[in-house]
């Protein structure tokens, strides 16, 4: 490494005092067959599989001292190879992201890149050939570490293989971009560094980074690393030729960057970065250049490191990754009451989908009820068909599809179907009395400490609890639709509930593997108020007299996952329109229901938008109902007014006490409406952009979280 990296890495160590230090251990075997003494270095932080392995500044110090320790011995001719793997299911995953937060310089950023690049790329040139064993989990910077090597083998039990730095906020920047290209292509390149890491950080298996061409060969998980050093053996002696296909430069490497560039126009909307600049980067990477292609890789870095996207990323992802593990607030799960058996009341929409997770998560019997057979059998037949479905696509075997097919039944006798359940859930209309009335009949049917929940998304839990003998079991269970897609379920505590059923019905969320997030019983909760009330904006702007196309391109600029009016059809404009006018009787200073969207409503229209000419465009029977003012505001002054009253709404969510921080904020959009990382859900986005101070004289979060240091 040059000295000056040496410098700026030790100053960067300095920064991060307490990184949990990867040490490379290097020991010596004879490789079999009489292939000669190999040096294979084993990357392990100390820690069980619990605490993968990551890369600081003091990590790549103690690689480059490993690789110091082979490069004289391969000069000195005492080594045939090099090998590099990990410990027990960890090859590495890549940097460590704590460290970005206390980067304040853009010259301590630019180290980490160049220091990673400096150190990575000894692995290319020493004078013996170098071998990755991917043994286990690999991202990121752990890839990379391979891609520098002249050979790979991979492990077919690797359960987790990808590059997610540009779902983070980053791009591939310690060789990916430029290495991954010229060893696979471009097209699958792309696969893997924007089409996987945008879908949600998609994982490759083991069997696909091999199918992919990204490792040469492919053994069991059993005994990998020995089948991997026989041959290892082989190839050294020259009795195994490694032939890899040739690397298309022609116009298809132009045209999968295209392809790339298309992936993440339909993803983040140009609104965030790093997307844009690791295609840049592996557009130019054709040229096969890889001195140019790292200097690319290292500016890209430190203008990403210091940009507000990758902190809003971080955060973002430490939110689902740790605070969706540890919901605040939630009871002592020691209380927690077993759930055997789970009844279902209504059988539409939600009830059918609820049904379904139920059975599979918690693999109990499970009973869907309504107000005819009709609708029963309606409702259990999808869920029947949706198990088929799984079982086609090899999600579930034969014997497990049948299992749970025989887990959902129907019944129009609640008071036989429920008589042993010990969790219930009502998903019928949004009605209160309707609800209250059922929850009523549930109470003298259900055994006496069964749960009663709800799914309403924005009535009072606790007015629904209130005619029972046992309100204290009564939990608000809010999912979010498509369920299968949308992680969050909001858990409201009523007035009246009990911390035992609290427990019990967090212990149940995480069985359902869902984002539990304890919110008060408030109206509509934390997503539907937000939304409702950003949507009240728009829609206020357009009755107002603002064309309906510019008011919906208004929030383009944030790359959220769609526009308010395509988000409004997905609802449905009645549904929208009741939430509205449910939180315009609790605020009525700050929601007003569209009056437009009202003669929407009353003239049966189900969507605003129709999509004939292939993009969607306001239904000319809509816009005959619309009556609008004469104040026209511009995309801007639209936009400002929306984030403007995001910011109000949630700073008012924050004092009521509806959730415990801004994060769980945060939390609740990201899984429950999709909003980005880079956005971090909304607050950090609010703070960078200054609405946050405009508009409520303060900050949501601390200076230095999920932002970039004043310089
Ligand atoms: P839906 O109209 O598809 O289903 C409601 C079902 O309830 C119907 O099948 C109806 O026959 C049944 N029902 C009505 N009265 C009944 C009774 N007395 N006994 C038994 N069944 C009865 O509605 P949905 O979209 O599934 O919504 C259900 C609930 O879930 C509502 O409270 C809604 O606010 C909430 N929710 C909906 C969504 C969504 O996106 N649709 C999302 C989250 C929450």
């Amino acid at each position: 490494m040059s000295s000056s990296t040496v410098e700026l890495l030790k100053g960067a160590a300095e920064l991060f005092p307490d990184e949990v230090v990867t040490q490379a251990h290097v020991r010596h075997l004879d490789l079999p067959g009489g292939a000669g003494r190999f040096a294979l270095i084993t990357l392990d932080n100390g820690f069980d599989h619990t605490k993968p392995t990551t890369f600081g500044p003091q990590s790549l110090a103690h690689l480059d001292a490993a690789l110091d320790q082979v490069e004289q011995e391969a000069a000195a001719g005492e080594i045939a190879g090099v090998g590099v793997t990990g410990k027990p299911f960890i090859f590495a995953v890549g940097a460590d992201l704590k460290g970005v937060e206390l980067l304040k310089a853009r010259d301590e950023a630019l180290a980490i890149g160049r220091g990673g690049h400096e150190v990575f790329k000894r692995l290319s040139g020493l004078a013996v050939p170098t071998f990755a064993y991917y043994n286990g989990a690999a991202m990121g910077g752990g890839v990379e570490i391979g891609l520098h090597c002249t050979y790979r083998t991979v492990s077919r039990a690797v359960p987790a293989f990808s590059l997610p730095e540009v779902f983070l906020g980053l791009v591939p920047g310690w060789g990916g971009c430029t290495l991954l290209p010229n060893l696979i292509g471009a097209d699958r390149a792309v696969t893997v560094v924007i089409e996987n890491s945008l879908n949600q950080n998609r994982q490759l298996k083991g069997k696909q980074v091999h199918d992919l061409g990204i490792a040469d060969a492919i053994f069991e998980g059993a005994d990998f690393l020995e089948q991997s050093l026989g041959w290892t053996a082989a190839v050294l002696k020259g009795e195994l030729e490694v032939v890899r296909p040739d690397i298309d430069r022609s116009e298809a490497w132009d045209a999968a960057i295209e392809r790339g560039r298309a992936v993440a126009d339909d993803k983040v909307h140009g609104a965030a970065p790093a997307a844009y600049r690791a295609l840049d980067i592996m557009a130019a990477a054709k040229n096969g250049d890889l001195r140019q292609g790292f200097a690319a890789e290292d500016e890209a870095l430190a203008d990403l490191i210091m940009g507000g996207e990758l902190r809003a990323g971080i955060y973002a992802f430490d939110l689902v990754q740790r605070r969706a593990k540890r919901p605040a607030g939630a009871p002592d799960k020691s209380l927690a009451r077993p759930v055997t058996k789970v009844g279902v009341v209504g059988a539409g929409l939600m009830a059918s989908q609820l049904a379904l997770l139920f059975a599979r998560r918690l693999e109990v019997p499970v009973v869907l009820t309504d107000i005819d057979q009709e609708r029963i059998d309606k409702g259990v037949a999808w869920v029947h068909e949706q198990i088929d479905m799984l079982l086609l696509k090899g999600r579930l075997h034969q014997d497990a599809a049948n299992r749970l097919k025989a887990l959902v039944t129907g019944s129009l006798d609640k008071a036989a179907a429920f008589a042993d359940a010990d969790f219930v859930i009502e998903a019928v209309f949004e009605e209160l009395s309707l609800k209250q009335r059922i929850f009523a009949e549930l109470e003298e049917v259900v055994p006496a400490e069964a749960i009663l929940a709800t799914n309403t998304s924005s009535l009072s839990v606790t007015e629904m609890a209130a005619g029972l003998t046992h309100p204290e079991r009564v939990v608000g269970f809010h999912f979010f639709n498509p369920v299968a897609v949308l992680p969050l379920l909001e858990i409201v505590r009523a007035e009246r509930t009990d911390d035992a059923s609290l427990a019990t019905a967090f212990a149940v969320a995480k069985k359902l593997k869902k984002s539990a997030v304890l919110v008060k019983d408030a109206p509509a909760f934390v997503v539907n108020r937000i939304l409702t009330r950003f949507m009240g904006e728009v829609l206020g702007a357009v009755d107002e007299g603002t064309p309906v196309e510019v008011a919906d391109r208004a929030l383009a600029p944030l790359g959220l996952p769609m526009s308010p009016i395509v988000l409004l059809d997905l609802v449905g404009p009645a549904v929208a329109h009741h939430v509205a006018g449910t939180l315009a009787a609790a605020f009525p200073d700050r929601f007003t229901p569209s009056a437009n969207l009202g003669r929407v409503v009353e003239a049966g229209k189900r969507t605003l938008y129709v999509h004939d000419s292939g993009k969607p465009e306001l239904d000319p029977e809509v816009a005959a109902l619309f009556e609008v003012g004469d104040t026209v505001l511009t995309e801007e002054q639209v936009r400002d007014r929306a984030l403007d009253a995001i910011a109000q709404e949630i700073r008012l969510m924050l004092d009521e006490g509806v959730v415990a921080e801004a994060q769980d904020v945060d939390l609740c959009l990201i899984t429950g409406a999709g909003w980005p990382f880079h956005l971090g859900g909304i607050t950090p986005y609010l703070d960078r952009a200054g609405v946050s101070e405009r508009v409520t004289g303060r900050r949501f979060l601390q200076p230095g979280v999920a932002s970039v240091p004043a310089p």
